[in-house]
């Protein structure tokens, strides 16, 4: 096994036969302690492992939020600001200002039974077009309040809300409520802002989105940012995140989705400004990237999609199948103009099409989650110490997680955990309270509960 050092210094991701390399372990007499903290020595009797040993898989969609269509009501807006880009100058007026809730509805329930998970954008107020918690001028009350209903009953299950900032075009002031008035680059919040702004400042900002979510009865863990905001402010912005969420919601682990990882980079989640790690409380902002560029229709829903780009029909090749032969999380992407594209749904039925193959080859390999799972799993992969005397592991959890899945080496069942577990006969039957006996090891799955608690075996 490489040591952690040797590990960062290829500069790749996990490679198949070593998901657990990245936790590093130290061990002294009968007793072996697992934890990234600890950089001596690899062991070989304790390893943690992906949930249910399967690769995450997750869909992020970008630029939705209700009924208006953001590629609709964008384009004039960027093309005033930054005039001399062809992309602004097509024919939105042609294309549709309503992406319609029975379009969502078809959606949702189609994702709903493949078991589809990821993150779903609520502009909290699109385009300036109107306030999602308010009014929305060009629908009726009773629409606005159906389309909310509809989110929160069909979506929520199954997808992280997050604000994408306040309109995805112009840049709020924060006492007023109304757009800045210089319109220019540097007001569309695309490419905000263009000089420092302090933390205090990028949460303030941050928080105006989230609490118009909050007064809409949506839960939010995180944000996505649109296009380059806080490019400039990358550090500051991950720990505004952190402030934002926690002050409006007061979630315990805020995640963020701003990153696109290509080539050979690791797509896995990042833990940033990890601090008190050593107390019972520690706090950190998860930085959960995506794998993919957005091969469907775009943000404006007018182009041909590419989804052999994620995934050919035999699901032999493609951005996802590398990600999941890689054993990393492989997390797509998209913008909700490009699944509807302007009504023809072409985008949609390359997605289905993507989602097939892969449960054709990989459904007993991968499990769908939501980016706040992604996240809280690699956070509690890298932060529980696993401590194994015998045939007990204590595990000491900062965060709660679930499918909490590791290998407990030349050991045989039965399992405890607080009562007994049940064995699986095979190793893709595994999930929560059971486990396997793989050869002379054993792989347990659990919810982790935040705290100490104890694994017995044999
Ligand atoms: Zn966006």
């Amino acid at each position: 096994m490489q040591s952690r050092r040797a590990f960062l210094a290829t500069g790749v991701g996990v490679a198949a036969n070593s998901v657990a390399t990245r936790v590093v372990a130290q061990q002294d007499a009968g007793q072996t302690l697992l934890s990234q903290a600890d950089d001596d020595q690899a062991v070989q009797d304790l390893e943690v492992l992906l949930p249910r040993n399967r690769v995450p898989l997750s869909f992020v969609i970008d630029d939705s939020t209700c009924l208006v269509n953001m590629g609709h009501f964008c384009t004039p807006q960027f093309a005033e600001a930054l005039p001399n880009r062809a992309e602004y100058k097509k024919p939105w007026r042609d294309w549709p200002r309503e992406i319609p809730d029975c379009f969502v509805r078809k959606f949702g329930e189609w994702c709903a039974e493949h078991g589809v998970r990821g993150k779903y954008s609520i502009v909290p107020y699109p385009a300036c077009v109107g306030w999602v918690d308010r009014e929305l001028p060009g629908w009726s009350r009773q629409q606005l309040q159906e389309s909310l209903k509809l989110v929160r009953e069909l979506m929520v299950p199954n997808w992280d809300i997050h604000p994408e900032m306040i309109t995805h075009t112009r840049v709020i002031d924060l006492k007023t409520g109304r757009p800045v008035e210089a319109i220019n680059a540097g007001t569309m919040e695309n490419s905000y802002p263009q000089e420092k702004k302090s933390v205090d400042e990028l949460a303030s900002y941050l928080a105006y989105a989230l609490r118009i979510l909050e007064r809409c009865d949506l839960p939010c863990e995180g944000i996505t940012t649109p296009g380059g905001f806080g490019n400039l402010v990358k550090s500051e912005l991950s720990l505004a995140v952190d402030q934002a969420v926690r002050d409006v919601y007061s979630v315990d682990l805020p995640h963020y989705f701003k990153y696109v990882r290509t080539g050979d980079q690791s797509v896995e989640p990042v833990l940033e400004h990890l601090r008190g790690q050593d107390t019972n409380d520690p706090r950190l902002t998860v930085n959960v990237p995506a794998g993919t560029g957005d091969w469907f229709g775009g943000w404006q829903g007018d182009r041909d999609p590419e989804p052999d780009r994620y995934c050919n029909q035999e699901a032999t090749s493609g951005r996802m199948v590398e990600l999941i032969e890689r054993r990393e999380p492989a997390v797509m992407l998209c913008h909700w103009p490009g699944i509807y594209s302007n009504g023809n749904e072409a985008g949609f039925r390359a997605f289905q099409r993507i989602v097939t193959s892969l449960e054709a080859r990989y459904g007993d390999q991968t499990i769908w989650m939501k980016l706040s799972e992604i996240g809280r799993y690699w956070t509690a992969k890298k932060l529980t110490k696993l401590r194994r005397t015998g045939k007990q592991v204590a595990l000491d959890a900062p965060f709660a997680a679930d499918k909490f899945t590791f290998r407990i080496m030349n050991v045989n069942g039965p399992v405890r955990f607080g009562t007994e577990m049940r064995q699986v006969c095979q190793l893709s039957g595994l999930d929560s309270g059971t486990w396997f006996q793989s050869g002379r090891d054993v792989i347990v799955c659990l919810n982790l509960p935040r705290g100490r608690s104890m694994v017995k075996v044999g």
